[in-house]
């Protein structure tokens, strides 16, 4: 029997187009006898737009953002039933929020529809970014400082904003949206001109933002993957030819060094292992994350972030530190669609 697999993909994030990148890559590299593949394209402005079973690889992304196409209800999905067109996983490959923010899991919940990676509430945690942080540093969980803001408190005093800001955190730090990715509305300020303008720029994104302490450190990630008893890939590096690792560096220039594996000592690898294992349970959880740090040349260690949707394309971080601990893209794909659907059969 073949997994009738939906794939969910493109969204209303600022993420869309990496979105669709991951679409592509991701049913070009479906084993066609153990899956039948089942696209359904979510566009810019929310439409859930389904489109015919694919019979293979598609060449283009253009062919995945079907303008016709059945327009169907989010919560006309439903689960494969003998005889049924329902299906038996759904694969959300979405980044950002409306979809690795706990919304989609949250109605795939409540329809009883399988899925894969992570459920409602370390979607939710992990997409903002104070949430998780505050969880982080109940588990003890090493951290560069922060602090954040809601518009409206900003709104009504700018000055005390900025102030607070420059006496908790201070120069160089850097001003997020929240609930994103991708680096989207994300600035490195050294001044207080920058640092106006960086508010400014993040509300744009978010009613929520947060500032950290910039630091001076290598950017080392690791693949976190499992459910109950998760697994860490090897380390990987960044090193992004400009200041820091913006959009432009992520998806336009491609001149982003990406060390697989990085070098690191044992007991340094080690101690990332821990972290990134421990940053998994606080939230709970389950599938996979992409563990980013910052590490110091005086071996200090910054849990940064998690991301419960990393990048996927074959090009990714998350998919090639897997490849260099053994497992490839397509091995990775059925592993995830295992492990959610045990976790599926564990909750009913
Ligand atoms: P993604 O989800 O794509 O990984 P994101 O939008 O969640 O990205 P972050 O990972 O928080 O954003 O930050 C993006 C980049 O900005 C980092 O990879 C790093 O280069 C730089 N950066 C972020 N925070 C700091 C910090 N506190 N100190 C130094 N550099 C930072
Ligand atoms: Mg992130
Ligand atoms: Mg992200
Ligand atoms: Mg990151």
């Amino acid at each position: 029997m073949k997994t009738k697999l939906c794939l969910l993909y493109g969204g209303k994030s600022a993420e869309h187009q990496v979105s669709l990148q991951t679409a592509k890559a991701v049913i070009g590299a479906l084993d066609l006898n153990k899956f039948d593949i089942h696209p359904i394209f979510i566009s810019t402005d929310g439409a859930w737009i389904k489109g015919s079973q694919l019979e293979g690889p598609v060449s283009d992304v253009k062919e995945l953002q079907f303008s016709e196409g059945e327009a169907i209800a989010p919560n006309a999905l439903t689960a494969s039933v003998e005889g049924s067109d329902g299906y038996d996983m759904i694969f959300p490959l979405l980044h950002g929020p409306n979809g690795e923010d706990g919304t989609v899991q949250g109605m795939l919940e409540l329809l009883n529809l399988p899925y894969v990676g992570n459920g409602v509430l370390a979607s939710s945690a992990g997409m903002d970014k104070v949430i998780m942080k505050n969880l982080f540093a109940q588990a003890g969980i090493p951290q560069v400082g922060y602090t954040w803001f809601i518009r409206s408190s900003w709104e009504s005093d700018r000055e005390a904003a900025y102030k607070q800001v420059e006496e908790e955190i201070g120069y160089p730090c850097f001003v997020k949206p929240a609930n994103l990715g991708s680096s989207v509305g994300i600035s490195k300020c050294t001044s207080r001109d920058e640092l106006e303008a960086a508010f400014e720029e993040a509300f744009q994104f978010d009613r929520k933002i947060i500032i950290e302490e910039g630091v001076i450190a290598r950017e080392i990630e690791l693949g976190v993957l499992g459910n109950d008893h998760p697994e860490c890939s090897v380390a990987g590096e960044i090193v992004p030819k400009k200041d820091f690792y913006d959009y432009k560096a992520k998806y336009e220039d491609g001149d982003t060094a990406l060390i697989i594996p990085a070098e690191v000592d044992e007991e340094l690898y080690a101690r990332l292992k821990d972290i990134a294992i421990r940053s998994f349970k606080a939230l709970d959880c389950s599938g996979l994350v992409r563990a980013d740090f910052f590490v110091t040349k005086d071996g200090r260690i910054f849990m940064n972030e998690v991301n419960t949707m990393p990048g996927f394309t074959p090009f990714s971080m998350f998919p090639l530190l897997w490849k260099h601990t053994g497992i490839d893209y397509p091995s990775l794909i059925a592993k995830l669609v295992e492990l959610g659907a045990e976790r599926h059969k564990e909750k009913q």
